[in-house]
């Protein structure tokens, strides 16, 4: 199974390792994820019944039905969503059997705003990437080399992976995995930090001769650490 993913995992550490600027590496995988599934899902596989049915049942997040309405393909958006809204129709109106009808409606819309077909599918094979990246870096010594060198993951990403790690590595080797990434977390959060507050410094007229080094995107740099790249630079 961890088989496939063994490629576009090493890809992405390749590519933040010569490439800094990009990040962390599950970010560059979930952009990969979702910009093939928005793909997917305006193509042929949207009138695939057992899709349709799953589509029909989650719907999107707002920035997924963003993203799907820049793609300007409109008439497959708009056949799932007449399908769609006859589902949300059913659960507007409540179950038709007794028993408390407008609770189990407010339920029920509860529950869609949760969920989305696009996060969903996302979520399912991200997850299966970082857990292909635990497999490597316990696998492939080369692997850690290039594991060491990404620049950083971000924290949701990198909470994700050593919470995996933790169940599923033996106790001395999950301590290893865990060092290392921790030093790649602790160097990155260090730099960042000091260069945050070198940005915020330079708004002193007393440094107003002083160069920026690396602070100038400092603060877009800090929200991509600590939440990940934003999901719709598609
Ligand atoms: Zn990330
Ligand atoms: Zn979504």
């Amino acid at each position: 199974m961890e088989q496939i993913y063994t490629i576009p995992v090493n890809e992405a550490f390749d590519l933040v390792s010569e490439k800094p600027e990009c990040g962390c590496p599950f970010c560059v995988l979930y952009k990969k994820l979702q910009s093939d599934e928005l793909d997917i899902i305006l193509g042929a596989s949207m009138m695939e019944p057992d899709i349709r049915i799953k589509t029909n049942e989650q719907g999107f997040c707002l920035s997924h039905y963003n993203m799907m309405l820049g793609k300007k393909r409109m008439l497959g958006m708009g056949l799932m969503l007449e399908s769609h809204l006859n589902e949300v129709k059913k659960r507007l109106a409540g179950p038709t059997v007794l028993g408390n009808k407008r609770q189990a409606a407010i339920a029920s819309l509860g529950e869609l705003e949760q969920t989305c077909y696009v996060c969903s599918r996302i979520d399912k094979n991200l997850s299966a990437m970082i857990a292909t990246a635990v497999y490597l870096w316990e696998s492939q010594y080369d692997f850690r080399k290039k594991f060491s060198s990404a620049p950083y993951f971000c924290l949701p990403h990198y909470r994700a992976m050593v919470d995996y790690a933790s169940k599923k590595l033996p106790k001395k080797v999950f301590a290893e995995f865990y060092d290392a990434a921790y030093t790649v977390e602790e160097n990155y959060i260090n730099t960042l930090s000091s260069d945050v507050s070198w940005f915020c410094k330079k708004f002193d007229y007393l440094y107003n001769d002083e160069p920026w080094y690396n602070s100038k995107d400092s603060v877009p740099r800090a929200v991509k650490f600590l939440s990940g790249d934003p999901k719709d630079d598609v």
